[in-house]
């Protein structure tokens, strides 16, 4: 059988490996923070705004930024239908609806038209998902939010080296959330990042995220409130750190693949991962949508990937047809963009004969 091509598989160097058995054998006690005091100083500069709390996941950070705005029962937050589950998974922990519009066929993101007349008295945020690294229409999206009076959250798990007008997506809502899930651009393993210029907001979700305990209380053990336990541990950290310091290298070789792709195919019939003008894409995950009047079977070719051990995936189902949600078919593109498209392998270090390999099955799928 010919070489396995993982579908995604972090970068880890020699650098890694350093800062992770330094923080294991050193990183205890006055040091306990220190690789996170570091991590998140480096992510701040790296983005461009004030604040960043390291979290375990960013799942947890999207449920603490979602809290500290008050978020809760009886309230909408309106989102794409074609996503992850995690982007709305802390709406529902709150006890509020995640409210599922259509996404615009070109980026794959909100449609703000729809976002707009998806508001009602009851609608508390628009979560805006930069899918697969494509970004959202920003100014569109936080132009509605200030005409209604909502904030606009940013979940950028996928958009590390995503640049939308001179500004890093994630730097532009009222908060953003990061991953480092090991099938993320950078990685510390599990873990995640909320980010925001807001003090107050800041200073509200550092209190949720350290169980409720305000950063001026001088009473030990004293809560000012329930909180949340979603800290992101040291070790992680460390390796967060060495990822930070390759942070251009990990997003120019996500790019390296997505133009070896793009080339390769630049005339099948089919469109991947948009970067209009003004923008930079991270392309997280170069995606291929197989144009409309074109006959194709999605598992037929990811079964033939997997024959020749190729690990590529499924675009994401439409959120509203999962067994929790009520199903939404009037999102005709959401409903019609996952059967005509699939993810590509696409790890930092993948060469250029395996993506090969990749292309040569997607062209003799379309040539049948
Ligand atoms: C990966 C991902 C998440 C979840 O990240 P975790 O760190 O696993 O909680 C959230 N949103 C999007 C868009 C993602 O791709």
């Amino acid at each position: 059988m010919k070489p396995r091509i993982h579908y995604t598989k972090p970068s880890i160097t020699e650098l890694e490996v350093r800062y992770a058995t330094d923080a294991a054998a050193n990183g205890w006690g006055e040091h306990c923070y220190d690789y996170i005091n570091r991590f998140e100083e480096a992510f701040k500069v790296h983005l461009g705004v004030k604040f960043a709390i390291a979290t375990s996941s960013c799942t947890g950070a999207l449920h603490i930024g979602m809290a500290a705005l008050g978020i809760g029962p009886d309230d909408e937050v309106i989102m794409a239908d074609t996503n992850w589950i995690a982007s709305a998974a802390p709406i529902t922990y709150l006890g509020a609806t995640p409210v599922f519009v259509d996404i615009l066929p070109d980026s794959w993101c909100l449609d703000p038209e729809l976002v707009e007349q998806a508001i009602t008295p009851r609608t508390k945020a628009i979560v805006a998902v930069h899918l697969y690294g494509n970004l959202c229409d920003m100014d569109k999206l936080l132009a509605i939010g200030e005409k209604y009076g909502i904030p606009v959250i940013e979940d950028a798990a996928e958009a590390i080296g995503s640049i939308y007008h001179g500004k890093r997506a994630g730097s532009m809502g009222k908060f953003g959330a990061f991953s480092f899930h090991g099938t993320k651009t950078l990685t510390t393993g599990e873990g995640g990042i909320f980010v925001t210029n807001d003090p107050e907001l800041y200073e509200h979700v550092l209190t949720l995220s350290n169980h409720g305990r305000a950063r001026g209380q001088t009473k030990q053990f004293w809560p000012d409130m329930i909180g949340f336990k979603y800290k992101m541990s040291n070790i992680q950290a460390a390796i967060g750190c060495a990822q930070m310091e390759r942070i251009e290298d990990l997003i120019s070789s996500k790019r390296r693949v997505f133009s070896y792709y793009a080339e390769a195919m630049c005339d099948f019939p089919l469109k991947m991962n948009p970067e209009p003008t003004g923008m930079q894409n991270g392309y997280w995950m170069p995606s291929i949508v197989i144009d409309n009047n074109v006959a194709f079977d999605r598992e037929n070719l990811l079964s033939n990937f997997k024959v020749d051990n190729i690990d590529g995936r499924v675009f994401f189902w439409p959120l509203s047809m999962l067994p929790m949600f009520d199903t939404i078919p009037e999102n005709i593109v959401s409903f019609s963009l996952y059967t005509r498209a699939i993810n590509l392998p696409s790890y930092h270090d993948l060469n250029e004969l395996d993506m090969d390999r990749v292309v040569a099955h997607i062209q003799h799928h379309l040539n049948k």
